[in-house]
């Protein structure tokens, strides 16, 4: 249960620079930072995306957001022996975690528009009819996703769970805007090939020699149909 967590009332109420240190200085008000947020990893799990995106972005900053404590603190520790270890001053400041509901309040965390990419990388499948308004995909889900993504965002999803990769699927095909980048656009990019190899989950899934079904879609204008 999440009761225990804690929201930002606004984008503006949060501590950014606790998470984006290298990203603040003097001459700004306290918890500002220079940038803002532009890919979320939602459900980042151990943190093996965030830290694939930190690597291939340097200059974009990336939060992974994670429901679990200890996962979260496993992230946070992972990110910051990396900072420490790193041979660059930036190394690896551009990405933080955050411990949150991600089906809550996203937008206390981001302004509207304000995400080019959000991930969702092997999500809980809650495979029972009864648990799948659990997840993490649903119409009124997407109607935030889409309020906290730019036009021409993306998202990102991947599961070796057929059922809900067809889940997920259909919810999104069905949202006025979204629609869905082609076979051709997912061979092309390069955050498919990272999500696809990066996560502990995919590692898992390919050792076991398991299915990853990715789908991506983009952000629509509003008012575009
Ligand atoms: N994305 C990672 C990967 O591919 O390795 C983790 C996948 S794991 C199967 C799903 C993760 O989502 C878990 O770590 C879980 O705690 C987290 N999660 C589930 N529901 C969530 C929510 N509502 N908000 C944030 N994280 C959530």
């Amino acid at each position: 249960s999440d009761h225990s967590l804690e929201y930002p009332v606004s984008p503006d109420e949060m501590d950014w620079s606790k998470l984006y240190p290298y990203y603040h200085d003097g001459g700004m008000e306290e918890g500002q930072i220079s940038k803002t947020v532009e890919i979320a990893d939602i459900g980042c799990g151990f943190g093996g995306l965030t830290v694939a995106l930190a690597e291939e972005f340097p200059d974009t900053l990336i939060l992974g957001m994670e429901i679990r404590v200890q996962v979260t603190q496993y992230v946070e520790d992972r990110l910051l022996a990396l900072r420490e270890n790193s041979d660059e001053s930036n190394g690896y400041q551009n990405a933080a975690v955050i411990r949150g509901n991600a089906m809550k309040f996203l937008p206390n965390f981001f302004y509207k528009g304000q995400l080019s990419k959000m991930f969702f990388c092997f999500p809980d499948p809650h495979f029972k009819q009864r648990k799948h308004k659990a997840r993490i995909i649903t119409t009124t889900l997407l109607s935030e996703y889409a309020y906290v993504l730019k036009e021409g965002g993306v998202i990102y999803t991947i599961t070796d769970v057929l059922d809900l990769h067809e889940w997920m699927v259909k919810h999104l095909d069905a949202h006025p805007l979204f629609e869905r980048l082609d076979k051709e656009w997912e061979q092309a990019d390069r955050c498919v090939q990272i999500m696809s190899n990066a996560t502990e989950e995919g590692k898992k899934v390919s050792r076991n020699g398991g299915d990853k079904w990715v789908a991506c879609y983009r952000r629509l204008p509003s008012g575009a149909t």
